[in-house]
């Protein structure tokens, strides 16, 4: 039996945590709200708020909208989308040739004849897939370009070649947890999501890839600080 003068203290404590409850779900049925609008129309508003809440409250966010039925792998979309956005000036400041790209192993083909080394699969562009001719493009351009079967190869070429800036093709998954390896490196880095999760023969919407390491990734006009416009989708390839 407790002392009756803690009882105020537990009614204290009962309405601290039904009002951080409410605040929780109130935030995220507006950044599930915000996310929708988002990715409906093209167009995000307080997109570092909307970052925030989509770090944190992700799972609940992804609860609201299995609720009313909407797929929730938009709230992944629009994280990396954000992060992108938000990295995109410090990555757009790093010069090409200090650039470093990883692709998954997953990209190539099932009759993939590279050889697996210390720095990944050594792609000899035979032709069986579009990695091959993505790596041309990208080394002509000053990238590293690395085929990465596991995040121990991305962290030892961070290690070894310590690039300024970084692109990850990945799932959504290793995207989020490349960025996140990267911020701890103080590294830029944009995610470029594969169309097709999987284990083998994903796909990748590669105009999109060739824009974003060509630059011709769209900038968000000025923050002020109230609302920001991005445009979501560029028109076409840009292969200049
Ligand atoms: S182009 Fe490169 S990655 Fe694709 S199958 Fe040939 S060697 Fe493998």
């Amino acid at each position: 039996m407790l002392p009756p003068f803690m009882d105020p203290v537990f009614y204290l404590l009962g309405k601290a945590v039904f009002v951080l409850a409410a605040a929780v779900l109130v935030s995220a049925v507006l950044g599930a709200a915000l996310i929708a609008y988002s990715f409906k129309t093209g167009h995000f508003f307080m997109a570092r708020i909307m970052l925030i809440s989509v770090c944190f409250l992700e799972s609940l966010i992804k609860s609201i909208f299995r609720t009313f039925r909407a797929d929730d792998a938009i709230v992944d979309d629009v994280g990396i989308r954000l992060r992108n956005y938000i990295n995109a000036e410090k990555f757009e400041a790093v010069p090409m040739d200090e650039r470093s790209i990883f692709l998954p192993q997953c990209l190539r083909s099932v009759d993939c004849p590279a050889k697996l080394t210390p720095e990944g699969l050594r792609c000899v562009n035979c032709g069986r897939c579009e990695v091959g001719p993505a790596k041309v493009f990208a080394e002509g351009l000053g990238y590293r370009f690395f085929v990465a079967p596991g995040s121990s190869v991305i962290k030892r070429m961070i290690k070894k070649y310590r690039p300024r800036a970084i692109i990850g093709v990945g799932c959504s998954m290793e995207i989020k947890e490349g960025v996140d390896l990267c911020h701890g490196y103080d590294i830029p880095a944009m995610g470029v999501p594969l169309l097709t999760n999987g284990c083998v023969s994903t796909t990748l919407d590669w105009d999109h890839f060739y824009d974003v390491i060509s630059d011709h990734q769209a900038s968000a006009p000025a923050d002020d600080k109230e609302e920001l416009t991005i445009r979501m989708y560029e028109d076409g390839p840009a292969r200049t």
